[in-house]
C-alpha cells in the first residue's frame, strides 16, 4: 500500500469517529494523474476533484468519477459537462442557465452544489448565506440539472469561534433546504486544515488536497 492510500484510510477511520457515511473527494489541483488513480483505485474516494477546465480534461481518466470544485466560467461548461459527477461551484444564474442548457444537449442531469462564501470574502465566489435560498428555488426551474446542496468556502486565516459560526451558519442552511428539496443530500464543507471540526458541524463531503497528498510544491 502506498504512502497516499495509508493516509486515506487513516482520515477515513478519523472521519468515522465523527460519524459514518462522511464522503471525502480528493482535491487534486496540481497532482499528477499517477497519484490521483492510486487514490481513485485504491480507497472508497468518491471522486477526484479538480479546480481549473484545463486541468481536468488533460487529466480526466473516464474509468473515475470527477469532480469540479473550482470557479467556473460559463464559456468552459461545455468543455466538461461530460466529464463530470457533481459540480460544487455554481453561484451565479448565468453559469447555472448554461449548465443546464449543455447538459440538456447531452441528455444529462447535472447534479450541482451551490456554492456559499460563509466568510463574505471578497477575492472568493460563491453567494451570501441569505441568497441560497432564492438561487435554490431557481434551480427547481431547469430541468437538466439538479440540486445535491451546498459547497461552503470559509476563510483560511480564522480560527475558533469566527470559523465555527461560519460551519454552523452553514449547516443551518443546508437543513432548510433538505426540508424543501428531496435530492439535497451534501454539504460539502472542511479542507485540510479543519476538516475534522467541518465534519463535527455537520458536514457529510470534506475535500482534501494537502491532508492526502502532502504539501504542494
Ligand atoms: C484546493 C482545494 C481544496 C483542498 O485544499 P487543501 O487545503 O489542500 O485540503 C478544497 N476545496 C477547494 C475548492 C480547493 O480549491
Amino acid at each position: 500500500m502506498s504512502i497516499i492510500v495509508d493516509k486515506v484510510f487513516e482520515i477515513i477511520d478519523e472521519l468515522e469517529k465523527v460519524r459514518r457515511g462522511i464522503e471525502i473527494v480528493a482535491a487534486t489541483k496540481t497532482r499528477p494523474i499517477e497519484d490521483i488513480l492510486d487514490v481513485m483505485q485504491n480507497t472508497p474516494v468518491s471522486a477526484a476533484g479538480e479546480n481549473r477546465v484545463q486541468e481536468l480534461i488533460a487529466k480526466y481518466d473516464a474509468g473515475i468519477k470527477w469532480d469540479f470544485i473550482g470557479q467556473l466560467q460559463t464559456n468552459k461548461v461545455k468543455y466538461i459537462i461530460d466529464k463530470t459527477r457533481l459540480i460544487h461551484s455554481v453561484d451565479r444564474l448565468p453559469l447555472l442557465e448554461i449548465i443546464d442548457k449543455e447538459a440538456g444537449k447531452r441528455g444529462k442531469v447535472q447534479d450541482i452544489l451551490i456554492e456559499i462564501n460563509a466568510g463574505r470574502e471578497a477575492a472568493k465566489g460563491g453567494l451570501f448565506l441569505e441568497e441560497a435560498e432564492e438561487f435554490a428555488e431557481r434551480v427547481s426551474f431547469y430541468k437538466n440539472v439538479r440540486l445535491l446542496g451546498l459547497m461552503a468556502v470559509t476563510p483560511l486565516v480564522c480560527a475558533g469561534a469566527e470559523l465555527q459560526s461560519y460551519f454552523d451558519a452553514s449547516y443551518a442552511e443546508y437543513l432548510k433546504l433538505k426540508e424543501c428539496y428531496q435530492s439535497v443530500k451534501y454539504l460539502s464543507m472542511g479542507m485540510s486544515n479543519d476538516y475534522l471540526r467541518a465534519a463535527e458541524s455537520g458536514a457529510n463531503l470534506v475535500r482534501l488536497g494537502r491532508a492526502i497528498f502532502g504539501e504542494r510544491n
